[in-house]
């Protein structure tokens, strides 16, 4: 007998036995019970992730001798005949090579007649996007008035490419990448069942490569099995086969990179390069990597992986700070930028595994650490004592309290130990910080918010949006207490909200630069989405400014002109912009000036 692929093979044929899409299989096993299924479905989402399967099983459910039934029995003759191909009511196109209008129109052709054996005729159109502008609209025309006894089935993985004629004529699913724990317990129970021997390491390693897709995950162990000369398929193998680098080598560069013992990370670097990786591969799984190790920090873990239980992982989290994670990340993602218009990849990676061993990176890394902890703690103290906000100083004195019982969660003892000519302090009784010195003037290639963003958000927003907004504001700002730019925005003034934008004023200029950096834009957008807010956007202006837009809507707003063009007026807020150079951070020069005498004092009792 041939040799059936495994995806075939472990083909999903009921309902119950697909991984993953769960609100999908429940919204059409309901339509089907209610007797209300549509005439015209969209299946949208990344490769491998179940939606001709699934098209499939919608055919089988209708056309069931038992159906349309919420599970299709799969013993009957019809659901035999689909699985195998064999019926000719449920018709399979690939648009990818019949995307002509003629091709369409040969379908539109036979719509008309009965089904011949089932109840309903069934048009899987895969790729649909690949369809010629001729072809959608003869598609369309059948879309329009199909007769009672037709289903069509579109499946795309690009469903913006789709004209919206036709989008607004489809109900449409959104697929989801299977979880890298669906995607092991499936490659568990086909390995279990066909007698597949594998490590955990190896079979985790296919999990991942496949990115969320089910096909991927099942070929590539396929492939394992052909190529593996051992009783058992190894971690080794995987990577072999699918060109990925083991987390193992990449701990031990990042360890190299952190002890400064940069011939040691370039020998590893060498030794992967031999291997036969590409350099871009292991720039991008560095990269990934690394996003797992902020995932791992901050206990924001999606998804459990079997790297987060290993020692040596563990320990390194503990001695990288998310500064010098964020710098890596930038010089990783320059690195592949360069890469890709280079014949030298190899140069750039080794160029950036270099950079990655500057041990001023890890010094700026904890003033930027350390400049953190104090500001919360400002927060914190201004939150019990009050802040004076007249002047441009935070001034917090313990004056009436003869117990110091303040204290600044400085970072730990090593980090401190890195830092020059800071000393470990006792717990504080009086901290001054000069706010105005948190300046923006010596950043390069400056580039303001305009008129036209705030308009943007402006010509959206809605006073039920705002209400809304507001409530989150309370909730985060008495969640997050220690997140010092938590704490800023929330206190910041909400004048103008959408369903994922807003604005927002504060009193100082400085502020609103601060909040709207781009590291704060990754963090807020990680907090929104826990109140299920999709942030996009947000812009914080101060409250003078944004008084002067304000009169100047006002004035210009009429019924018939609900999107008045406003008065170009300066407005002095820094566009976010992705870090580029950690050594030119207007943090990294503010928080020396901070760290100056004159600026800070640390009294001790
Ligand atoms: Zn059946």
């Amino acid at each position: 007998m041939a040799y059936i692929a495994l995806y075939r093979a472990y083909r999903p044929q009921k309902f119950s036995d697909v991984v993953g899409q769960e609100h999908i299989i429940k919204t059409l096993q309901h339509a089907i019970e209610m007797n209300k299924v549509a005439h015209a479905y969209l299946f949208c989402g990344p490769r491998g992730t179940g939606k001709t399967t699934l098209a499939k099983i919608m055919a089988k459910a209708m056309n069931c001798i038992n159906g349309p039934i919420k599970e299709p029995c799969c013993e009957c003759e019809i659901c035999k005949g689909i699985a195998k191909g064999t019926i000719s009511d449920v018709i399979e196109i690939d648009a990818a090579s019949n995307n002509g209008a003629d091709d369409i129109r040969a379908l539109r052709d036979t719509v008309k007649f009965l089904p011949a054996q089932g109840k309903y005729k069934v048009y899987i159109i895969d790729e649909v996007h690949m369809l010629s502008n001729a072809a959608f609209n003869a598609l369309l025309k059948t879309l329009e008035e199909p007769p009672k006894h037709v289903i069509f089935i579109l499946a795309t993985t690009e469903p913006y490419k789709l004209p919206n004629t036709i989008l607004s004529r489809c109900q449409r699913f959104d697929f989801q990448s299977i979880s890298l724990e669906n995607l092991n317990k499936r490659l568990h129970i086909v390995t279990n069942e066909e007698n597949i021997k594998i490590s955990e390491d190896a079979l985790n390693q296919i999990a991942q490569s496949a990115e969320g897709g089910m096909r991927d995950a099942l070929s590539l162990l396929d492939q394992c099995v052909s190529y593996s000369t051992n009783e058992e398929i190894s971690l080794d193998d995987v990577l072999a086969v699918s060109g990925n680098i083991s987390y193992y080598r990449i701990i031990d560069i990042l360890n190299a990179c952190i002890s400064d013992n940069q011939t040691e990370a370039i020998v590893l670097l060498d030794k992967t390069l031999k291997e036969g990786k590409e350099a871009p591969r292991i720039a991008n799984d560095i990269i990934l990597f690394l996003r797992d190790v902020l995932l791992f920090k901050n206990n924001a873990i999606i998804e459990e992986k079997l790297m987060f239980t290993n020692q040596s992982f563990i320990n390194l989290c503990n001695l990288l700070n998310k500064n010098l994670i964020y710098s890596w990340l930038n010089i990783l993602n320059d690195s592949l930028n360069q890469m890709k218009f280079s014949t030298q990849k190899r140069a750039f990676l080794e160029l950036a595994i270099i950079k990655m061993n500057d041990n001023k990176l890890n010094e700026n890394a904890n003033l930027l650490d350390r400049i953190e902890s104090l500001e919360n703690t400002i927060v914190l103290l201004t939150k019990n004592k009050g802040m004076n906000n007249n002047s441009n100083n935070i001034s917090i004195n313990n004056h009436n309290n003869s117990k110091s019982q303040y204290q600044i969660n400085l970072p730990t003892d090593d980090a401190i130990n890195k830092l020059k000519n800071t000393p470990k302090s006792e717990p504080t009784k009086e901290i001054e910080v000069n706010v105005n010195n948190i300046s923006t003037n010596n950043i390069e290639n400056l580039d303001y918010i305009t008129i036209r963003d705030v308009e943007k958000i402006l010509y959206d927003a809605s006073k039920a949006k705002k209400e809304r907004l507001n409530e989150i504001f309370k909730e985060i700002g008495e969640k997050y207490i220690n997140i010092f730019v938590v704490q800023l925005l929330c206190r910041g003034h909400i004048v103008a909200a959408t369903s994922n934008s807003f604005i927002v004023t504060m009193q100082d200029q400085s502020f609103c630069n601060r909040v709207m950096q781009y590291e704060n834009y990754i963090k807020f957008k990680e907090i929104f989405s826990e109140y299920d807010y999709p942030l996009d956007d947000y812009i914080c202006l101060p409250e003078a400014i944004w008084n002067r837009i304000a009169l100047d809507y006002k004035m210009k707003y009429t019924v018939s002109n609900p999107k008045p063009v406003l008065e170009n007026i300066s407005i002095g807020v820094l566009k976010r912009k992705i870090p580029s150079n950690i050594g030119n951070d207007p943090i990294v020069s503010s928080v020396k000036e901070l760290f100056s005498e004159e600026n800070l004092k640390i009294v001790e009792e």
